[in-house]
């Protein structure tokens, strides 16, 4: 899997070095260590394409976070890319391991949004033919603002999981209104949910880097959080329930539709 040029700033490879960056962040790898997640370790990842049943494959893995994908340049890799998740070793570590509570400040949640929609942005590439669901424009946003696109939803939530440090699901809806015929790549929308440890993030969104239009602060959920909007003036971790592994797949599949 590779691009011959840079999907967050359409640099080619002609003029700079395309470059591998992780699905799971590598700094995963230090924070999950064999000692804590112990030598039998698997990923699973789930996806859910049009009108399909969701399908599911696991595999064993030496160290959490090894899959990588070969398509951000090697300035975004090392720059704003690199930034984003040297702020967010600090702040996951202890959620990561299920350790304490969490109080992320305003700024925290936006960083941590923009992060996860990045993360997002990338496993786009590494998933089946869906086709993809965010933009340029979107990307975009998130490199040159920090922040994610405009109709992007981020919620946090904690999972007591047996085993599987790292899971990632991914659901494309098909916009309403389009009919099945008519889905095609732009008319898609994601909920892409990430496990990491005991930290579970969810963003849920589709095409439209325009201007903000929050409705409301984020709200606290028995099992989820919102961070994106976000919840003022803080966003407590865990939330009141933590999901196990089967209702982390619930969760990964939201009833209400995007943009409600
Ligand atoms: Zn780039």
């Amino acid at each position: 899997m590779g691009s011959n040029a840079c999907v967050f700033c359409g640099a080619t490879s002609n003029r700079v070095k395309i470059t591998n960056e992780h699905l799971f962040p590598d700094w995963v790898n230090t924070v999950l260590t064999p000692q804590v997640i112990g030598p039998s370790v698997s990923n699973t990842r789930t996806w859910t394409g049009k009108n399909e049943a969701p399908q599911s494959k696991t595999w064993p893995v030496n160290a959490a976070s090894t899959t990588t994908v070969r398509i951000v340049c090697e300035p975004c890799n090392n720059g704003w890319m690199s930034n984003l998740e040297g702020s967010m070793k600090p702040i996951l570590e202890e959620p990561i391991l299920g350790r304490g509570r969490a109080r992320f400040t305003a700024q925290q949640q936006l960083d941590l949004a923009a992060w996860a929609c990045m993360k997002t942005m990338v496993f786009e590439y590494f998933w089946p033919d869906d086709g993809l669901v965010f933009t340029p424009d979107d990307r975009v946003i998130v490199r040159t603002h920090g922040r994610p696109p405009a109709t992007a939803r981020v919620d946090i939530a904690a999972v007591e999981s047996q085993g599987q440090p790292l899971q990632a699901f991914r659901v494309a809806y098909s916009s309403p209104g389009t009919g099945p015929d008519a889905a095609q790549a732009d008319d898609l929308s994601l909920c892409m949910t990430m496990a990491i440890g005991c930290f579970v993030v969810q963003v849920r969104g589709g095409p439209g880097a325009g201007e903000h239009g929050f409705t409301g602060y984020g709200q606290v959920r028995a099992d989820s959080v919102s961070i994106f909007p976000p919840a003022l003036p803080h966003a407590n971790w865990p939330p009141a329930n933590p999901l196990n592994d089967q209702t982390l797949r619930t969760f990964a599949h939201p009833r209400t539709p995007i943009g409600s």
